[in-house]
């Protein structure tokens, strides 16, 4: 089988996470800040957060907003459902924001009509969290300027989008957010196996970030309410969580962070080489936004006759997958007042929705069967 995505791990990276077994620190030690040092230097924010999973960074990333009951978190129905349990975690309430059906991103001109509407009942959003979904980002010049205007904060889940370029500056910059948060789970761009990272400009944010990672503890003496009781003291002063990632894990990213630029460019070369060999198939490719070099997480297309056209694709090897069942139809939210209608660009694409294998693996010879058991099936 095919997969429909896959990590790729050199002697390098096994190298690096058995030097860390060997060394004095298994937990959060030397290693985490130079792998976060060196995801702030590629995105060029000022800092980075790492932490156990995208999610776990998410939910971090809120609490430092200050999400809490009585506010409220939009963000899209086609993504992976962590980006809106976080704000459930928080005690918020989550709404959607439809989708552009080219680019099945985020609509702006949908945010603004949802904003205008939500200023006049008075159910502003105070956390809103677009999604790079496959890989590119967001129009964020466009949301940044309503953030702005309505006042509300901007997470941006870069979960499918570390290498990414917008507008010719990188994929975590913040220049239009508060936060950018990257996934490094196996099937995204660089793996630390489970992992996640967020990134910010903003001191105050990246410690607030550290606090609710680790316990809301510090041995900070400026963050104590008062000095400090001898060398073994500490103090916890707000609640947090065990969020913090190891140091095999922090090892493997700083491994794979040297690869990034060949792992997009590899993703880029095969997403050039599906876009060349489907044309004038009965079949709808990916479209970037203005000024996109996406990280190509995956390669989503559209097809009639879904259901068959994967199962038929599973049946001859290839791993395909859908992505996303929009998040509002899941039975928790159901319960929770949404159902099918509601974002109806979101669900449109999906009924139509195949992701097909795109990694920087495979090799031209799989790509090559992917397509004719492609051509086969439609
Ligand atoms: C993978 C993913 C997440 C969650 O990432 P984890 O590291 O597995 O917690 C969140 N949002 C999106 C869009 C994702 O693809």
């Amino acid at each position: 089988m095919i997969p429909y995505g896959r990590q790729d791990i050199g002697d390098e990276d096994i190298r690096a996470v058995l030097d860390v077994l060997k060394s004095d620190f298994l937990t959060q030690g030397p290693v985490v800040p130079r792998f976060e040092a060196a995801v702030a230097g590629q995105c060029g924010a000022a800092h980075a957060v790492a932490a156990n999973s995208a999610t776990s960074a998410l939910h971090i990333a809120c609490m430092a907003l200050g999400l809490g009951p009585g506010d409220r978190l939009w963000t899209v129905p086609n993504t992976f459902v962590a980006s809106a349990n976080v704000g459930v975690y928080c005690g918020a309430e989550v709404d959607f924001v439809d989708i552009d059906p080219a680019t099945y991103l985020m609509c702006p001109a949908r945010l603004a009509e949802k904003l205008d509407r939500a200023e006049r009942e008075g159910t502003l959003p105070k956390v809103v969290i677009p999604v790079h979904f496959a890989g590119q980002s967001c129009d964020m010049a466009a949301i940044g300027d309503l953030a702005r205007r309505y006042g509300f904060r901007v997470i941006e889940d870069a979960s499918h989008a570390i290498g990414a370029r917008h507008r010719d500056r990188p994929v975590g910059d913040c220049a239009h957010s508060d936060i950018c948060v990257f996934s490094f789970h196996p099937v995204k761009i660089i793996t630390t196996a489970e992992g996640g990272l967020a990134t910010t400009n903003d001191p105050g944010l990246a410690q607030r970030m550290e606090l609710a990672r680790s316990h809301g503890v510090t041995r900070d003496p400026a963050l104590m309410d008062k000095s400090s009781e001898g060398g073994w003291y500490y103090q916890m002063v707000t609640l947090g969580y065990n969020y913090r990632m190891t140091e095999m894990q922090a090892a493997l990213g700083l491994s794979q962070m040297d690869r990034l630029a060949d792992f997009v460019a590899r993703r880029n070369t095969l997403a050039d080489r599906y876009d060349a060999m489907l044309d004038g198939l009965p079949l709808v490719r990916p479209v970037l936004g203005p000024a996109n070099l996406s990280a190509w997480h995956l390669y989503p297309i559209q097809v009639e006759d879904r259901a068959r056209v994967f199962g038929q694709l599973r049946a001859s090897g290839i791993g395909v997958n859908v992505h996303y069942i929009p998040v509002h139809t899941q039975p928790f939210w159901q319960a929770r007042g949404f159902g099918p209608g509601d974002f109806p660009v979101a669900e449109a694409y999906y009924a139509r929705a195949i992701s097909i294998p795109l990694y920087f693996g495979l090799t031209e010879a799989d790509q090559d069967r992917v397509v004719e058991a492609l051509r086969d099936a439609l």
